[in-house]
Order: structure tokens, then C-alpha cells, then sequence
């Protein structure tokens, strides 16, 4: 899953921009501009909740075509306090994608030479292809949407001797097919944790069961730079609040597709464990609390999305009138849109209810808004 997405020749995201209509699949930022603007919201409390510290790293994991990030500063760049303090990281494996974040936020400079910078807040901008590269030693904010769902899983299927992973072959016509594993693997250790954090009832009924190392570990490197440096981190992705069965799925331009058909050329991703999340970051730091999941929709409307969507329908033509209100009902609504009239293929699906926020942030902030 980690080859097909982020090889450096002929990983999915690392030659082309897989967003959007014209791409493969569409996210929250860019559905409307109001999720960035309400992540620019919850980024500004916690920094109100940290102490309004004088220098903060601003992390992003997985900017896609940075619009999270540039409705962000848009909403925020009246707070001089905030813009002057930030110092904006991304991580990101995609050359293609580093060059798009990099217009998107209206940079100025070149790698090497004098620090790049964002023009729209004159926040300084750096690029990293993983979280542990940037730098520690400052309190730091970390948004990550939807990147969680493509770090790569392991699938386990039981079978009359316990667990065994779930491998891919190769047959003599070189088309890939799944076997078991007759002997324990690796990922088995983190089968066992995972397990270790269920009830026994809840294992009991499973025949399958998806576990995601990367994540496990990534949560880590997260609560232990909280917990020493301070700040706080939000997670939105699809998933559960429990253990996954059987998630993993392909999209290739808006359908879903066979997962072993042409590696490379489809987007593979999982629904995010949020328990294994909170268990994760329980375990390695002291410093941290965790606190969700709650629903995108919770998240967003506690945030004030309704006087948002209210502020800027009172000024706008009809049509922008019509793309606020379907990107409206997309971040928060549950199921098709009951107001819709045009072409039913088209039907706004919400993704308020599918969509899970999760916080981790230092003991010191208490409880971050809106989980309270
Ligand atoms: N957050 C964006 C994009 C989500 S898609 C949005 O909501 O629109 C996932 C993003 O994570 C892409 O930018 C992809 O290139 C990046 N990515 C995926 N796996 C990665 C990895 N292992 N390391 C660094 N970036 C990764």
C-alpha cells in the first residue's frame, strides 16, 4: 500500500494532482472554503488555550493542494499576533503536490537560498517528507486530514490456527492474487497490542482484522512531541471509534476499483482505527489527553459553521449561493441532500456523520474547544 501510493516513480500521489472533479476523489477543503476557514478557527483556540506562545510550528500532514492551509491564513491573516508567531511545516512525499502547496499558499524564495515564505501572512514555510524531520523545541499545532486513511494497513483473517496475515502473490501470469501467511509476521507484534486494547467480545466476533502500524507509530512521534513541546493535534478522517474489519478500498477517478487491478493508478485507502489512536498515545506519553472522537458534523457546527455559511451566503451571487449551500450540506449533512433538485448522480452525499475529529494536545491546555 506504502509502494503504490508514495514509490517515488510510480506512487499515486507522487506524479499528478488526484483531486477534485477532474481527478479521482474530492476532499473536505476542496469541497469549500468554510472547512479551512473552521480549521483556521480551531487552530487560533488552541493557540489562545496554549498561552498565545511568541513562536509556534504550524504542522500539516499530507497538504494535498494546500486549500486547507491558504483558506486557513486567509481567515486568520487579521491576527497579527498569530501570523507573526507561526512558522508553517509541511510534510508532504509529492514533488508534484510541494510544487501545488507551494502557489497555492503564494509563496516567495527557493529551497536552499533565502527561507521561503507564505505572502499571504509572511509566515516563514518549510517542507519535510516526514514528521519526525521537523525540527522539535517548540510548542507546535498539528492538523492532519485525511492522511491517516492512507498509511498502509495489514489485514489479518482467521483461520483454525489463530491469525495470519493476509499477503499478495503473484501467479504465472503475473497477476496478483492474496494468500496467507503460514508463519507469524512482523505486523503480528501489533496484531497483539491492537488485541490488547479490544474487548474480548469484540475480537471474538471478527473474522478479519485490519490493523494499521504506521499509524500506531506516527500517533506516538505525535503525543511525545506534545507532551514535551507543548501544543495540540487535530485528526479528521473517515473511520471508527473501535477496531477495523475489512476497509481497504481502491478509487480510481470517482468509482471504486478492484485493489489489485493496476497498482499506481488508483487511490488505496482504509477507514482510521481513532481507538487505536487513543490507546497509542495514552501509552507513550503521560503529558498528553486525548480527547473524540466526535463527528466532522459535531466538530464543525460546535466551531460556529452555521453563522459561517449564514455570513457569507448574505454576500454572494446565486450561483456561489448554490455551491455554499451543497458544500454546507457535503461537511455536515448525513446521506443524500433532501434539497436537492438537479441531476441525481450529482446528489450531494453528507459526510458529516462518516467523518471523525480527534484531538491530542498537551495536559497543560485542559480540554480543547469544541471537545468540551
Ligand atoms: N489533506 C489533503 C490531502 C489528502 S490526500 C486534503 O484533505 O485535501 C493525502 C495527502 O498525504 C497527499 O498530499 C499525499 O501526497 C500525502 N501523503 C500520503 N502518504 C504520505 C506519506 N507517507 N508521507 C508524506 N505524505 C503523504
Amino acid at each position: 500500500m506504502e509502494e503504490v501510493l508514495t514509490n517515488p516513480k510510480a506512487g499515486f500521489y507522487i506524479n499528478r494532482d488526484v483531486f477534485g472533479a477532474q481527478g479521482d476523489f474530492i476532499t473536505s477543503p476542496e469541497v469549500s472554503q468554510m472547512f479551512g476557514d473552521m480549521i483556521g478557527v480551531w487552530v487560533m483556540c488552541a493557540w489562545e488555550q496554549m498561552g498565545r506562545p511568541e513562536k509556534v510550528n504550524l504542522v500539516e500532514l499530507g497538504p494535498g493542494r494546500g486549500t486547507l492551509l491558504a483558506d486557513l491564513l486567509r481567515g486568520v491573516s487579521k491576527f497579527k499576533n498569530f501570523t507573526e508567531s507561526v512558522h508553517i511545516h509541511m510534510v508532504e512525499c509529492s514533488p508534484v503536490l510541494r510544487k501545488l502547496q507551494y502557489q497555492t499558499l503564494k509563496c516567495e524564495g527557493e529551497d536552499g537560498e533565502k527561507q521561503i515564505v507564505s505572502t499571504m501572512t509572511g509566515s516563514p514555510i518549510s517542507w519535510h517528507a516526514t514528521m519526525e524531520e521537523v525540527p522539535t523545541g517548540l510548542p507546535t499545532i498539528i492538523v492532519a486530514h485525511e492522511f491517516y486513511d492512507a498509511l498502509p494497513v495489514h489485514q489479518f483473517q482467521r483461520a483454525s490456527h489463530g491469525w495470519h496475515e493476509k499477503m499478495i502473490d503473484v501467479d504465472e501470469n503475473s497477476s496478483f492474487h492474496f494468500v496467507l501467511s503460514p508463519r507469524p509476521t512482523p505486523a503480528t507484534l501489533y496484531l497483539m497490542k491492537r488485541c490488547k486494547w479490544a474487548e474480548t467480545e469484540e475480537i471474538a466476533k471478527l473474522s478479519q482484522i485490519e490493523i494499521c502500524p504506521r499509524a500506531m507509530d506516527l500517533t506516538q512521534t505525535i503525543a511525545k512531541r506534545i507532551g514535551s513541546d507543548g501544543g495540540a493535534a487535530l485528526i479528521i478522517d473517515y473511520g471508527v471509534n473501535g477496531i477495523v474489519s475489512d476497509s481497504l478500498q481502491a478509487i480510481r477517478k470517482h468509482k471504486f476499483v478492484n485493489i489489485l487491478d493496476n497498482p499506481g493508478s488508483a487511490d488505496l485507502s482504509a477507514y482510521v482505527d481513532f481507538t487505536a489512536i487513543r490507546h497509542s498515545a495514552e501509552e507513550i506519553s503521560e503529558n498528553v489527553t486525548v480527547h473524540g472522537p466526535i463527528t466532522q458534523s459535531q466538530f464543525l457546527g460546535s466551531l460556529g459553521i452555521n453563522f459561517r455559511v449564514e455570513a457569507l451566503l448574505e454576500n454572494c451571487t446565486d450561483e456561489q449561493a448554490d455551491s455554499l449551500r451543497t458544500g454546507y450540506w457535503r461537511l455536515v449533512g448525513e446521506g443524500e441532500a433532501p434539497f436537492w433538485e438537479g441531476p441525481d448522480e450529482q446528489t450531494p452525499i453528507g459526510m458529516g456523520t462518516r467523518y471523525l475529529a480527534m484531538a491530542i494536545v498537551n495536559k497543560e491546555i485542559g480540554v480543547p474547544v469544541p471537545f468540551k
